[in-house]
């Protein structure tokens, strides 16, 4: 039966990617990619030359269609996000309903690897059998309101931030959870990987002593208590 894979890859250290997801990458005829020239350093790295093709959150309709199209001539798809697995707050979702749609015979596969969310949980010793992730935080509409939930939930909440947004994000934290233990995953498998934990303030003060260290990418988690 026909498959279209779904393919985990590193969120910064590159060895951090499965042998199958190497073995389907190279056995795929091309590879869906968020950002070609992204991938392509983890193509080079282990050897594998592949046509590719980009797929990303501006992606027109006529792209879905012409993706669509090659699975109709028979062709197998590899999809990849620029870090971690594809549609977890990053594009695929829509491809993947489109092509359950269209071909329900198609098999989608998962080929499990990285995620920023599930790494950043397993070290930060926050309760995790059960969470909330709510993703990007939205700029302005619905933010105050998710902040608001924040406080009020029992369970552990996750959340990726840009290093734009962290310090007024963590400002807001100090507003709405100023005696919840807080976490910040930073740059997990990267040169200046780092976790910080503790009330919000003294999160907040890490960051003021250490400005040079609100850099990079952030996941943001809030314990029930
Ligand atoms: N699909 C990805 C995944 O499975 O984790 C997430 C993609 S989302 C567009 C990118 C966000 O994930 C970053 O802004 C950051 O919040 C988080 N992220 C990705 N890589 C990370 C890393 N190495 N360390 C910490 N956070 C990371």
């Amino acid at each position: 039966m026909q498959k279209f894979y779904v393919v985990g890859t590193p969120i910064g250290n590159l060895e951090d990617v499965t042998h199958r997801a190497v073995r389907v990458l190279g056995e795929a005829d091309i590879v869906l990619c968020e950002d070609t020239r992204v991938t392509a350093k983890l193509l080079a790295r282990y050897g594998i030359a592949k046509p590719t093709m980009s797929y990303h959150s501006q992606s027109k309709l006529a792209k879905t269609e012409k993706i669509l199209t090659l699975i109709e001539e028979g062709k197998t798809l590899a999809l990849v996000s620029d870090a971690g697995t594809p549609a977890i707050s990053d594009p695929g979702s829509m491809l993947v309903s489109k092509i359950r749609e269209r071909f329900p015979n198609i098999e989608i596969i998962a080929i499990p690897g990285p995620s920023a969310v599930v790494s950043a949980l397993s070290i930060s010793g926050l309760p995790a059998s059960e969470f909330l992730f709510l993703g990007f935080l939205p700029h302005k509409k619905g933010r105050e309101t998710l902040f608001k939930e924040i406080a009020g939930s029992e369970r552990t909440i996750v959340f990726y931030e840009s290093p734009h947004r962290i310090m007024r994000t963590l400002a807001s934290l100090a507003k709405y959870v100023p005696k919840k233990r807080v976490v910040i995953a930073r740059e997990i498998s990267k040169m200046y990987e780092e976790t910080v934990a503790g009330t919000i303030a003294e999160i907040i003060a890490h960051f003021e002593n250490h400005p040079e260290k609100a850099r990079g990418e952030f996941v943001v988690m809030v314990g029930a208590k």
